[in-house]
């Protein structure tokens, strides 16, 4: 086992070049979402590189979803490479898609210039790099000569920053990512190359709407204004619940520290006259507003949801004429991995042996695919961990270090030869 440790650790280093390249080109394919840009030469760009690593490869298309269109294909890829077995599977996925460029780039965002031991480029840190070190990790085995116990599995998929319906939840719905076929998932995001993310907290959003009645705005007595219903209901929210939801706080270690509390933003308000018209006297009779409630895996998201209701139903009893909706937009149930799990042991023991030093445990503020591993596919095993520092993400001037690039390739490495086993 020992040899094969080295033998893989050193592959990995003799490839480094190609590593680094190999990110940058994707980083080079403009894959923002909105819209799900070239999709279809991303996924290409990773079947490419794993097919004559003995990976059998396969594109996925999300043909079924409404974001897929002929323009913009919902293009997946899924490469296996078998071991003497089909278990252990140990599966790695990272998504293709990137936010948008935004402003104050000072270098071209999708350039992949590489200087200063740094590759930059819009999802240079979120998360290229982590699909490179997937790609790499995974060839590294075969290319060391090593025989495999069980496989491993690489995919690219799309939309994950728009919530991965066409992408990792389309491929766990297909049964491509199924509890009984996969064992351990391993998620690259870019969390920092010595932490290990063992899950996120929950959201809840939602749509309030308010009706109202018309009347003219020289006699707002005759109304009823479905802005001012609106404002009672921001009025609440922030006078009572979000003082109630800072008072809760979680076990898991979320990061930062601050998010370690339940909590609750106001996404959007719309209402009234569009704002730059040319405006007439009315009582505003339509008005809407839509939160982002976020849960601790504590909580459970039914509770949330009465405690929106009971803040409604009050506000209505006090103002008969006040009618409100709620509309639920989406649901998203905390996750957490179990702490015995094999996959954070493993992970903890290749951090050690590549870093000399042990991880930090921490969970996501956010979501990400891993959402979808345990609510679709029912996956337990399920850890994010990748190259690039969480803070640079979705950032003018995005970065990964090519340090933590090619350590993170060893510790995927690693982690799949132990979970895998070898003969
Ligand atoms: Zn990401």
């Amino acid at each position: 086992m020992k040899d094969h440790r080295e033998a893989v650790l050193r592959r990995v280093d003799d490839t480094r070049d190609e590593i680094v390249d190999f990110a940058a080109e994707l980083v080079r394919i403009p894959t923002v979402n909105p819209p799900g840009e070239l999709y279809r030469e991303c996924a290409q760009a990773i079947g490419n590189k794993l097919g004559p690593c003995g990976f059998e490869v396969q594109y996925l298309t999300a043909e079924d979803r409404p974001e897929h269109t002929p323009e913009y294909p919902r293009m997946n890829v899924l490469g296996l490479q078998r071991g003497r077995s089909d278990h252990p599977l140990v599966h790695l996925n990272g998504h293709t898609d990137v936010v948008p460029a935004g402003q104050g780039w000072t270098v071209d965002p999708f350039g992949g210039l590489v200087r200063d031991g740094r590759l930059y480029g819009r999802g240079s840190t979120d998360m290229k790099a982590g699909i490179a070190a997937a790609v790499y990790a995974a060839a590294a085995l075969g290319r060391a000569g090593v025989q495999l116990e069980g496989s491993v599995e690489v995919s690219g998929t799309v939309d994950e920053e728009s919530g991965g319906f066409a992408g990792m939840a389309w491929l766990a719905e297909t049964k491509r990512i199924a509890r009984g076929r996969t064992d351990y998932v391993i998620i690259p995001e870019p969390l920092n190359v010595d932490r290990i993310c063992i899950g996120h907290r929950g959201v809840y959003w939602f749509k309030v709407s308010a009706q109202g009645k018309a009347a003219h705005g020289s006699m707002p007595f005759l109304g009823v204004s479905a802005i001012e219903q609106i404002g009672a209901v921001l009025e609440s929210v922030r006078n009572e619940l979000a003082p109630a939801l800072a008072e809760r706080t979680t076990e898991m270690p979320v990061v930062p520290p601050r998010a370690r509390r339940a909590s609750i933003n106001i996404n959007a308000i719309r209402g009234g006259q569009a704002g730059q018209d040319i405006q007439s006297p009315c009582v505003a009779d339509r008005c809407e507003a839509i939160f982002d409630r976020r849960l601790l895996v504590e909580e459970d998201i039914e509770q949330a949801r009465r405690e929106i209701i009971e803040l409604l139903d009050k506000l209505s009893r006090n103002n008969p004429n006040w009618h409100y909706e709620l509309t639920d937009l989406m649901t998203v149930h905390p996750v957490r991995t179990p702490d015995d799990s094999p996959l954070i042991a493993s992970l903890t023991r290749s951090i050690d042996q590549v870093l000399g030093r042990k991880p930090e445990l921490i969970a996501s503020p956010g979501t990400y695919d891993h959402k979808h591993v345990k609510g679709i596919a029912g996956v337990e095993h399920c850890v994010a961990y990748g190259p690039g520092i969480l803070e640079l993400a979705h950032q003018a001037d995005e970065y990964c270090l090519i340090e933590d690039l090619i350590h993170s390739t060893k510790v995927l490495a690693l982690t799949i030869l132990e979970l895998t086993g070898t003969r």
